[in-house]
């Protein structure tokens, strides 16, 4: 029998965890406060300053924080909201739980981002807000959909999980949008397990958030129960359990901190790649204009079976084989079975979308691949493909 276990293999997004985020969670478990607390404070404190906005509030995913984002928005039924279908489905699955109708824009073939042309196009005398998706860590244009808020009046919201560290013709992002919303699960550039964050400018969403993310209670338990005099709470509207807890925040405030040096080893894997894959028959991601800033998320080749002699899913396939595991990213949300169901959408309606989605193939990506690993990648991919 073959131990499968003892062949090299190397895994798709490895999460780099330090001593730091050990020790802290360590210190959390021995505080004796398990929940929402003074560690949720310090990284919400710290991503603020790491983004330059006024607010960030920590939610215990993304998903929360999109969903409270369009509640904030007084997104409801009735409503459109334009995004893009290559996306987690999660982006979408909120835009369906406040009873809105999602309404998918077409990306740029090259960027494979939404684009404020294709949103325009889109825009209904029922549109209330925009939801792009800063995909693979590419910023958007965001001045563009800035702009298209504006001239139409939309809230304008930012899916920045793959994005912490991005930036957009020289604005950070999670300072771009009326809000922008982050992703820490497990395989995310910054990591807290799972978690997410909220960030934006104005007090009146940022205090509508922090209730609604929590019950919709007035105070929350720290407030409650900690040093200070006991306090009562009222509930000022029928909330969710979305608060993040101080286990979460104990990882959040040291990956915080080691940001850049994760960034910067990816982009060496990322450079490595591009140098080193450039002759074979697939498309590598392209460049970031020099005001853009690129968060490195996921290297996303495209593989064109007639150039490349196996389709994507035998590559995938194949690469597994050898040893690599890969990811899609993504299965276009439309041609979902529910929202083929739903809404009556069909194959055609995002062509570039489907055409990216047909082939593309993430490889692994993450400060917690060592050279040996990204070595190893490149070899499978050349005995398969020079
Ligand atoms: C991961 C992801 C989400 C959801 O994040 P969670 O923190 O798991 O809820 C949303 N949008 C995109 C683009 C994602 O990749």
């Amino acid at each position: 029998m073959i131990d499968v276990s003892a062949r090299p293999f190397v895994e798709f997004s490895p999460p780099l965890v330090g001593a730091d985020e050990i020790g802290e969670v360590l210190a959390v478990l021995e505080s004796g406060w398990l929940s929402t607390g003074p560690r949720v404070d310090r990284f919400e404190r710290a991503f603020a300053e790491y983004v330059g906005c006024r607010h960030a509030i920590a939610v215990n995913s993304c998903t929360a924080a999109l969903h409270l984002s369009l509640l904030a928005s007084g997104v409801g039924r009735g409503d459109e909201v334009i995004t893009t279908p290559l996306t987690f489905c999660a982006t979408a699955n909120v835009i369906v739980h406040v009873g809105a109708t999602p309404v998918f824009a077409d990306v740029d073939p090259v960027t494979m981002n939404l684009t404020p042309e294709s949103a325009a196009a889109a825009v209904t005398p029922r549109t209330r807000a925009l939801l792009p998706v800063h995909f693979a860590g590419r910023p958007v244009d965001t001045a563009g959909f800035r702009a298209l808020a504006e001239r139409h009046n939309l809230a304008l919201i930012e899916d920045a999980a793959h994005a912490v560290e991005a930036v957009a013709g020289g604005a950070k992002i999670g300072t771009t949008a009326d809000m922008t919303c982050f992703s820490f699960y497990a395989t995310k550039n910054l990591t807290t397990g799972e978690g997410g964050m909220v960030t934006t400018a104005s007090d009146e969403h940022a205090a509508h958030i922090r209730t609604a993310a929590l019950h919709g209670m007035t105070r929350g338990a720290w407030a409650r129960y900690g040093r200070g005099a006991p306090a009562q709470y009222e509930v000022v509207m029928p909330g969710f359990k979305y608060n993040m807890t101080d286990l979460q925040a104990a990882l959040g405030i040291h990956q915080l901190a080691s940001i850049e040096s994760r960034l910067a080893r990816r982009e060496r894997v990322w450079r490595r790649y591009d140098q080193a894959l450039a002759d074979l028959p697939v498309t590598q991601p392209v460049s970031v204009d020099g005001a853009d800033r690129h968060a490195r998320h996921l290297y996303t080749i495209l593989v064109d079976e007639t150039r490349c002699r196996f389709s994507r899913n035998t590559l995938q396939a194949l690469l597994y084989e050898g040893g690599v595991a890969t990811s899609i990213h993504f299965a276009p949300v439309h041609l979902q079975p529910f929202y083929q169901q739903a809404f009556g959408f069909r194959r055609g309606l995002c062509p570039s979308a489907e055409m990216i989605a047909d082939r593309t193939l993430s490889l692994p990506l993450s400060a917690g691949i060592s050279d040996a690993d990204v070595e190893h990648v490149i070899d499978a991919m050349r005995s398969l493909l020079a």
